[in-house]
């Protein structure tokens, strides 16, 4: 439904009062959760109509995540390609590093403005939980995080930031006591105690009304970015790029360009160690139809119907399924899905560091890289706008043990061009994943 958030875009009036988006989304819950769900939309319906909460929410966007974030035009990275000029929207100058802000922000005003006590939420690499800890102590509530007993002893620098923030993180040891475990748990503490408690979910998945309630938050980013380029270039670019791992950095960018029928849309989904190794989460190419957490997406399963496990060296984008608006989207082929390698989205990682002095997140570099191959496939003159979403200051130990560079001379870069820094890359690389 419109409401104040995405006035002026087109939503195509999506999702319908069920949460549908053609055949995708719905909610499919437990009978006792129907209701809490009811309750949260219907409150949603409300708050997101109300003036007091937008300027709230704005001011908070302004004052405290640095919006609007700007746009920046990667001139070098542009020449040594040799195509289309690369834009970035810098997401990855936001409070923590990353666009979950955008949507921690609002799902935690949310739940005060419902009267709720705590915010709980899973969380797999930890990026989701520093986010929804970080509101929180901003306004003041309660949260309890839930995470695989295996991600807590990976991840700890996330863990030891959720603590610091205040936030209490549960380790789960049941099943294989990673995210999907980290789910089940957070949904039985929720059905506990729904009164005082919302669940907050990371992305455009669940059901509804999360999907189009995360767009909604995230959808600052393209209403901005559009107005931006506008502005900056006198022209919409003539594609948008986005890495999908559940989709909300990508929906935030697309939704304001859906009706721009001459800006080509492009989502990156992971393609891991390759599509045809198994080791992915390509869930549009490999996925099926399905229920999964709640809504009907495509998404990566056996005979049976169970989520396989799926693998990206981004574990932002490690997730089986994707949100039901990207699924509708792909449907009608109005967002081309795509995919990268791990190999060529440390080859990005590299390259925008050394070009034009940006770090990017792992899952950025996924549209980075993408956005390179389609630069010159465009050609000279045409503009490709990339959603940065985050930056890359967590993957750095990673990529120095796995991908280490240490004889590489940057000037190679500059006098090569970014061809014969890829092959300069691919054989320096020491030991693929
Ligand atoms: C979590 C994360 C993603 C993936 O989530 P989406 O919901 O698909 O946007 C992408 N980039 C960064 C930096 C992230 O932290």
């Amino acid at each position: 439904m419109p409401n104040l958030l995405t006035k002026g875009i087109d939503t195509e009036n999506m999702p319908d009062k069920n949460g549908f988006f053609g055949e995708f989304g719905g909610s499919y819950v437990p009978e006792a959760l129907e209701k809490v769900m009811e309750e949260v939309s219907s409150a949603y319906d409300r708050i997101s109509n109300d003036p007091s909460f937008i300027k709230e929410l704005k001011e908070l966007n302004e004052t405290y995540t640095g919006r609007p974030s700007p746009i920046y035009h990667a001139k070098r990275l542009s020449e040594a390609v040799g195509g289309a000029e690369i834009y970035l929207k810098r997401e990855d100058l936001n409070h923590t590093g990353a666009h979950k802000i955008n949507h921690a922000l609002g799902e935690v005003l949310l739940a005060k403005r419902m009267g709720k006590k705590k915010v709980i939420a899973e969380t797999g690499a930890g990026q989701h939980g520093v986010a929804l800890a970080t509101a929180a102590a901003l306004l003041g509530l309660d949260c309890d995080i839930y995470m695989g007993a295996v991600d807590v002893k990976k991840e700890a620098p996330n863990v030891s930031r959720m603590k610091i923030l205040g936030a209490k993180v549960i380790p789960v040891t049941e099943g294989t006591a990673t995210l999907k475990d980290a789910v089940d748990a957070a949904f039985k503490a929720y059905l506990e105690d729904p009164v005082n408690i919302i669940y907050c979910i990371g992305s455009v998945v669940g059901p509804h009304p999360f999907p189009e309630m995360v767009r909604d938050f995230q959808s600052v980013i393209g209403i901005e970015a559009r107005e931006q380029m506008l502005k900056a270039e006198g022209t919409l670019p003539d594609a948008i790029v986005a890495c999908v791992g559940g989709g909300s950095n990508a929906m935030g960018l697309f939704s304001a360009f859906l009706d721009d029928k001459d800006v080509a849309i492009y989502g990156v989904e992971p393609a891991g160690k390759g599509l045809e190794t198994g080791m992915h989460a390509a869930s549009m190419e490999k996925g099926k139809k399905g229920i999964l957490h709640g809504f009907k997406c495509y998404f990566i399963q056996d005979e049976k119907g169970e989520p396989l496990p799926v693998y990206s060296i981004a574990s932002g984008l490690d997730y089986p399924g994707v949100g039901p608006q990207h699924c509708y989207l792909h449907d009608i082929q109005r967002v081309n899905y795509v995919s990268i390698t791990d190999r060529e989205a440390v080859e990005a990682f590299y390259a925008l560091s050394r070009m034009e002095g940006i770090i990017p997140a792992l899952e950025s570099s996924h549209a980075v890289s993408y956005a390179v191959k389609l630069a010159k496939k465009l050609g000279k003159g045409k503009k490709i706008l990339v959603n940065l979403s985050g930056r890359g200051d967590k993957d750095i130990d990673f990529v120095m043990e796995n991908y280490p560079l240490s004889d590489y001379e940057p000037e190679d870069v500059i006098k090569d061009g970014y061809d014969e820094f890829l092959t300069h890359i691919s054989t320096k690389v020491s030991s693929p994943l």
